[in-house]
């Protein structure tokens, strides 16, 4: 068997270059040659898992089917990919560290001193190789996390230092992101920046085989140049990176700067054939080419920071595109919202969606959103808190339960409509202990949600604690709101839908985790369809 090829990926200059970007683009152009690539990242700080942090923090927290809380670039992989991710393509130093001492603690080390080199970084290094382990991949990108220079994140680069001589140089190599500003005052591209970043690489034993340079304007050939002769690189190895409309224009980007023939000559390895990246050059037509357009309001309560609902938003863009219409995706925050302006915040809208969350800030402004779209015959879209808004409106405002709410927000509630699985209950630790990855849904024959899907038994992806109490089913089903998806183990509420309505669907579940640019999710698909009606024809 071939040995595995390691390429990695780190960041000098700034942070927020898009390495998650990068790192997919190449994978995808590799991917597309014929290899079998996985990306890795690796993040730098001591959170287990990005599972306990606030989305204010570090944006969405991403989960993968084997119930890995994750960071968001992992998201970027698999929508690029179209490949699953698991657990072993995100370790933080929390996890590094977890395993090191509790080694120490069973007395692994055999009474030796554990320091940072060798043991940290034999723990990243076998994190790395882990990956490549399991024969699946030709190729494994791994992306560190942070900027080189950070306190944090240098036992990550000693052990590429490190990597770069145990598996062969031809088996492993550096791509260098970083950044190229453009000086107005002075007419021209500075340079500096990214030669002092190169420096601080070199300075950690490590020499970059490949600098991607992200610019607002196109690079003129003498700035290449230039960058080339002062970090020691190939001028081909020097590629850029212009600004895009579009995160996924970037493979197509890369694939005329060359830079996957770049890493494959750099790691011996064949050229096969061209990329043809069609159903890829499909999805870009149609997304730059909308024939219609609609409005549609997400309604959260982090929208300050729109990398809360990354999943979401390029779920949207997935499933604009394939209806070929144009999504004005506008974050509208759930505090807000109040009785009196409900009809200026969604008057002009085609379709409301509830986002996910947690806590009881803003849940009020999301039941006003569903109240909202329930009575005006608008398109409804809930995903997990979403999905329990819908439910404690319902009860509240169809039933009459006056009271109803969800055990999270109110414990004291006269209707516990939602309520705290049996499981969950005698939980304390917080950390990687909901209801977390893929769980089977069994979808009801003749609904809307068989409609969509077309199958009568799909695998979506969870994160939750809460979930429909299963004793109000009966009252809920008389007065028109149908669980039309039930886990077939457990008899959890997945789906609920109100039939006489035009579209109203509520998931316990994520499909935006599982939406990718070549297979949108079904329900984003729809639920844009339904938006779009027949109007919105742009001219
Ligand atoms: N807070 C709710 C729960 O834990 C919903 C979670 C979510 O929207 N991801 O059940």
């Amino acid at each position: 068997m071939a040995e595995v090829k390691y390429v990695f990926v780190t960041g000098g200059v700034a942070s927020s270059l898009g390495k998650g970007i990068i790192s997919s683009s190449l994978a995808k152009l590799l991917q597309s040659r014929g290899y079998n690539v996985t990306i890795q990242k690796l993040d730098p700080y001591i959170n287990i898992d990005p599972g306990t942090l606030n989305p204010y923090e570090h944006g969405e927290c991403y989960v993968t089917i084997d119930g890995a809380e994750t960071d968001l670039d992992l998201g970027h992989y698999e929508r690029f990919l179209n490949v699953h991710t698991t657990q072993a393509n995100n370790v933080t130093t929390g996890r590094i560290y977890k395993t090191v001492i509790e080694k120490e603690r069973r007395g692994d080390y055999l009474g030796k001193t554990v320091q940072v080199i060798p043991h940290i970084t034999d723990e990243i290094k076998r994190r790395i190789k882990l990956v490549g382990k399991t024969d699946e991949y030709d190729i494994v990108i791994t992306e560190i996390g942070g900027t080189v220079g950070d306190i944090e994140s240098l036992p990550y680069i000693e052990a590429v230092r490190q990597m770069k001589w145990d598996q062969g140089l031809s088996n492993c190599m550096v791509i260098h992101l970083t950044l190229v500003p453009f000086l107005k005052a002075s007419g021209e591209h500075k340079t500096k920046p990214t030669q002092h970043s190169v420096k601080a690489l070199l300075e950690a034993g490590i020499q970059p085989d490949v600098l991607v340079l992200r610019t607002e304007e196109e690079l003129t050939e003498d700035v290449k140049e230039k960058v080339a002769l002062f970090c020691n690189v190939d001028k081909q190895s020097v590629v850029q990176s212009v600004d895009v409309s579009s995160i996924y224009e970037v493979p197509v980007k890369m694939l005329e700067e060359g830079l996957d023939i770049t890493v494959l000559n750099r790691l011996k390895l064949e050229l096969k054939d061209e990329p043809p990246l069609i159903a890829w050059r499909d999805f870009l037509r149609k997304q730059a080419n909308p024939k219609s357009e609609v409005n549609i309001g997400l309604v959260g309560k982090y929208v300050e920071l729109p990398d809360a609902y990354k999943s979401i938003v390029e779920s949207f863009a997935h499933g604009g595109a394939s209806n070929e219409c144009r999504v004005n995706l506008q974050l509208l925050h759930s505090e807000e919202i109040t009785a009196y302006n409900a009809e200026s915040q969604f008057g002009h809208l085609d379709g409301i969606a509830v986002a996910p969350g947690f806590g009881a800030r803003g849940i009020e402004g999301k039941i006003i959103a569903v109240k909202y779209a329930r009575e005006n015959n608008m398109p409804f879209f809930g995903i997990c808190l979403g999905m329990q808004c819908a439910v404690i409106e319902f009860a509240r405002n169809v039933l009459n339960y006056k009271d109803a709410d969800s055990t999270e927000m109110n414990p004291d509630t006269d209707y516990p409509v939602i309520d705290l699985m049996e499981e969950q209950k005698n939980i304390t630790y917080k950390g990687g202990t909901m209801r977390l990855g893929g769980y089977k849904c069994r979808i009801q024959k003749d609904s809307r949600a068989f409609e969509i899907y077309y199958k009568e038994e799909v695998t979506e992806r969870h994160r939750h604690r809460y979930e429909f109490n299963d004793k109000y089913l009966k009252d809920f089903e008389n007065a028109g709101m149908i669980a039309t998806g039930i886990n077939p183990e457990s008899q959890l509420v997945e789906i609920m839908e109100i039939p006489r309505h035009r579209w109203f669907i509520g998931v316990q579940f994520h499909p935006e985790y599982s939406s990718t640019v070549v297979k949108p999710h079904p329900l984003f698909v729809e639920f844009i369809k339904a938006c779009c009606g027949e109007k919105n024809e742009i001219e």
